[in-house]
């Protein structure tokens, strides 16, 4: 069964429910009036042939035997004009006496119960339904004591039809089932309408992410409702997720092309380097050397690159990183002493150095220091120089390496922390660069939930730079 039947049936199975509770309500509160109504009325009637009585309309007589009984002095009881209500004067004995003309011909005598009614019975009467000719009645029965004399000397018997009550509960039971079936069906019909519009938007995005399945397209998008409700939450967040996943895919699909591209080139060097000295090369000292000089340096490229996409890996998975204190200053002047060395012909200074603690990966901060360092190195010509700084601005450590080198064109620079992205690919290719240096850079900043950032015109020199968040409890 579809969910939009089942939301249906439960939504209307509620309704039903409550509308049967609330009809019971009503038809069982309205019976209830109904019947105490005619108990009234019943009453009434009593009392106002009692006080016919009282003023003189029954006469008790003792018989010749000494039994007491009851007479009429006259044909009191029409004077009781209620077409409704039948008024019945029976002797104690059960023998009717007289009743108001509209009893017609029908026999509605005294019960049998009734009889054994004694004086205390006089203000609680017995009440009975009976079916006369398809009619219900409804009679009150009450004892007839005359003024001094403490003897039931007969009964009044007042009845009633039911007709018209029944008549009321039976068109009220009408009006509730037939309404309660008909507000049964809109309701159905309306949470069907309701229930199939809600899920109209997930009907949709079942079909996007079918038409992603098929046609592997993480192009599609789920469109996105109007009303700023929960729906277009959703909505907005699976297209949010598709967007990533997309990117996702798409930087890993040009990843991958790129790695393989990149391995392809010192590995065709070295097969073509191979054929040279299979093809007799090695008969000539100073090719064979040549040769093998080439397969080294194209050998070390390779594994500097596959050492470059592992620490590229690690630095991606956030997870791995350390959370030690480091002290960033004790680490800037390592990276410097260890960077004197490759100098040269270049200056290699030390700049601003405030002493700042953060907590992070030591090893990948070293790393990626080094990186930029080296580069620096490599992209300032003789007589140049290189600066390594820090510094404390604001809330975040800037970890600067700034050169006068040959600097980065401006359509290079939005660029130049890509994977695999080189400035200037002839040159340096040369120079054995693969263009990850400054990836991991980026990742490692990234990392420790900061940024690196570059400033540079051509001719001039660049300046990098790893901005790190200080946490307030480590200022010390
Ligand atoms: P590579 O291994 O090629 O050096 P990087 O990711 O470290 O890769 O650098 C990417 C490119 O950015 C380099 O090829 C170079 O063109 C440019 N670059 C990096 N640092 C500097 C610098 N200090 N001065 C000028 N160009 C630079």
């Amino acid at each position: 069964m579809s969910f939009r039947a089942r939301l249906t049936i439960i939504y209307t199975g509620f309704f039903a429910i409550a509308l049967i509770l609330l009809g019971c309500g009503v038809y069982f509160s309205v019976r209830q009036s109904l019947y105490a109504g005619v108990q009234r009325d019943l009453w009434a009637a009593t009392q106002q042939v009692r006080r016919i009585f009282s003023a003189g309309g029954l006469e008790p007589i003792r018989t010749p035997t000494g039994e007491l009984r009851l007479f009429l002095r006259s044909e009191f009881i029409q004077i009781f004009n209620n077409p409704n209500l039948v008024a019945q004067v029976f002797r104690a004995d059960g023998e009717m006496l007289d009743s108001t003309p509209n009893l017609g011909g029908r026999a509605l005598l005294i019960p049998d119960e009734a009889l054994s009614m004694s004086i205390d019975d006089v203000n609680t009467g017995f009440s009975i339904v009976r079916e006369v000719d398809t009619t219900r009645i409804e009679s009150l029965i009450t004892p007839l004591v005359i003024d001094g004399n403490q003897q039931v000397v007969g009964f009044l018997q007042i009845s009633r039809p039911l007709r018209d009550v029944d008549r009321t509960l039976g068109m009220l039971m009408g009006i509730l089932v037939g309404g309660g079936a008909i507000a049964m069906l809109i309701t159905a019909a309306g949470a069907a309408l309701i229930a199939g519009r809600v899920l109209k938007p997930v009907d949709q995005i079942t079909h996007t992410a079918q038409g992603i399945v098929h046609a592997e397209d993480l192009a599609q998008r789920v469109p996105v409702p109007e009303h700023h409700d929960e729906l277009h939450r959703l909505i907005v967040t699976i297209n949010d997720l598709l967007a990533r996943l997309e990117a996702l895919f798409t930087a890993q699909r040009r990843f991958v092309a790129d790695v393989s591209h990149e391995l392809r080139t010192p590995l065709a060097a070295m097969q073509g380097n191979l054929e040279i000295l299979q093809r007799g090369g090695l008969e000539f000292p100073d090719i064979a050397a040549e040769t093998v000089t080439d397969m080294r340096r194209e050998t070390a490229r390779l594994i500097r690159m596959v050492n470059d996409l592992l620490l590229l890996a690690q630095s991606e998975a956030y997870t791995q990183l350390q959370r030690e204190p480091v002290e960033l200053d004790t680490l800037l002047l390592e990276v410097y002493r260890e960077l004197r060395p490759l100098a040269a012909e270049v200056g290699l200074h030390l700049g601003a150095e405030d002493q700042l603690t953060i907590r992070g990966d030591r090893d990948r901060l070293k790393q990626a220091l080094l990186n930029l360092g080296v580069n620096a190195l490599q992209y300032t010509p003789p007589g140049g120089r290189v600066t390594l700084g820090l510094e404390r601005l604001n809330d975040m450590a800037c970890l600067s390496v700034a050169d006068t080198g040959v600097g980065i064109a401006a359509a290079d620079l939005p660029h130049i922390f890509e994977r695999f992205y080189r400035a200037d690919r002839a040159r340096t290719r040369h120079s054995g660069g693969a263009g990850l240096g400054l990836s991991i850079v980026k990742r490692v900043a990234e990392g420790h939930q900061g940024h690196a950032t570059v400033a540079s015109t051509v001719g001039q020199g660049s300046t990098f730079a790893i901005w790190l968040p200080i946490e307030v409890r480590d200022e010390g």
